[in-house]
């Protein structure tokens, strides 16, 4: 397998050996690691770009001891940063006190989470809006969840988004429209119709009483980062509302103060009937959840659904920090500012390789007029910077929540030399 990814160069990052991983993990290189990943591990994932070994907020440091700054956040997970110290000493403490219970039992933590996501997913709806909530231990998992809920209604058409990314259970996958990731595991679950994303006309046209629910994200991350227009939430709302189908928001992505409110589909002022999150919550501790809301709230029954370690004591410690602490520091506005000073940074740019920045708070895809994103990806990690293109013509930023101005402004400040680089080598 090719090794060529793990390079033992030191990053010219602009805290580039300011630091040092210590201890045990200095014990081999990143090319004997790699070499071990490639004999040991499944080839799902491609050779991987480096081997990590340490973090700190919004810094990571490879085997080697070269150090990046981390603008991917491991795909819009740890929004707090890495060893963020109040999510570790909560998880430590439940740890050391339950750890796991099996859903034969309830824990505190499970149930003040709940209550905590239901408050925040029902903040838009009238007063004593009926709401419950689902656990799980991943985004893909809270969309099984929602898509068997779905089945519930007595309804079995979905509709869903052309663009769209929901996860890979066979479940998630049949409503993903990626044909290279669909194709090989055929037949997926149907029934599901396919409508352009954004489009509310073909929208009111493919939903009729026959539809169980309509799933769209508020924004495609993986799509790289596409925006429907800001009527369109609200015309799906209405559309969904006219029939009788759920709308089913996958906020995994884009949810838990990622793009500067608590979901990002409050924005527009709607409220869905079912909500998925996941990446945000746990702060790189897995774990998933479906909400629903009204009628959805009540569809499931004893023994329709399960799961082992879905909502156990830990996770649902480490997402009570997570929501606790954004709360306290009022992370939210931090994002809402820090989300426009980026756009804002790289649009004064003025470079003419630029064509503009999608996205809401802190999941922005910077849009290049050329299909040059994986190489620019590549030179941006070699010299400190972790990034990714989603597409080949767009670059996603999806930081820690904590990230500083600072932090933002040194990576635009080196990408037209990345962009110099990048057209040289295409
Ligand atoms: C990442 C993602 C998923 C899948 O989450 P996993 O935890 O990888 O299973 C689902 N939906 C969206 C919108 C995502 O971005």
């Amino acid at each position: 397998m090719n090794q060529d990814t793990i390079h033992s160069t030191r990053a010219a990052g602009p805290a580039a050996g300011a630091s040092e991983p210590t201890g045990a993990q200095q014990d081999a290189s990143q090319e004997q690691w790699g070499e071990r990943y490639a004999h040991t591990l499944m080839n799902t994932f491609g050779p991987p770009r480096r081997v990590l070994v340490r973090g700190q907020g919004a810094d990571v440091w490879d085997a080697d001891g070269n150090h990046y700054t981390d603008l991917l956040a491991g795909l819009a997970v740890h929004a707090l940063g890495h060893a963020n110290p109040v999510v570790t000493q909560a998880i430590t403490e439940q740890l050391g006190t339950l750890g796991h219970i099996s859903n034969l039992f309830a824990s505190p933590t499970q149930i003040a989470l709940g209550e905590k996501l239901l408050d925040l997913a029902t903040r838009l709806a009238p007063a004593h809006t009926p709401a419950r909530v689902f656990f799980a231990n991943s985004g893909t998992e809270a969309n099984e969840a929602a898509f068997k809920l779905s089945r519930l209604t007595g309804r079995g058409k979905i509709v869903a988004m052309q663009g769209s990314f929901h996860g890979r259970t066979m479940g998630a996958l049949a409503i993903t429209s990626n044909e290279h990731y669909r194709a090989p595991f055929e037949p997926l679950p149907g029934e599901i119709v396919w409508v352009p994303y954004g489009d509310a006309g073909a929208l009111a046209n493919a939903v009729d009483e026959t539809v169980a629910a309509v799933v769209m994200e508020p924004i495609q991350g993986e799509n790289g980062v596409v925006e429907p227009p800001d009527s369109y939430l609200p015309a799906a709302r209405e559309i969904t509302g006219r029939y009788g189908a759920l709308l089913w928001i996958d906020e995994v992505q884009t949810g838990l103060g990622r793009c500067g409110e608590w979901f990002a589909h409050q924005r527009l002022g709607i409220v869905p009937d079912v909500i998925t999150v996941a990446k945000g919550l746990g702060n790189g501790y897995p774990i998933g959840a479906c909400i629903a809301l009204n009628e959805a709230a009540e569809l499931f029954g004893p023994g329709q659904h399960g799961t082992t370690f879905g909502g156990n004591p830990v996770a649902c410690a480490a997402g009570l920090a997570v929501l606790g602490y954004m709360a306290d520091h009022d992370l939210l506005s931090h994002v809402r500012q820090l989300g426009e000073h980026l756009a804002r940074s790289v649009m004064a740019l003025g470079d003419p390789r630029i064509s503009g920045v999608r996205g809401q708070g802190l999941l922005r895809g910077i849009v290049l007029r050329d299909p040059v994103g994986v190489a620019v990806a590549d030179l941006a990690l070699e010299a400190g910077w972790i990034i990714n293109a989603p597409r080949p013509g767009v670059l996603r930023i999806a930081p820690p929540l904590i990230i500083t101005a600072e932090q933002l402004d040194a990576f635009v400040a080196v990408l037209p030399s990345l962009l110099d680089r990048a057209r040289a080598q295409s």
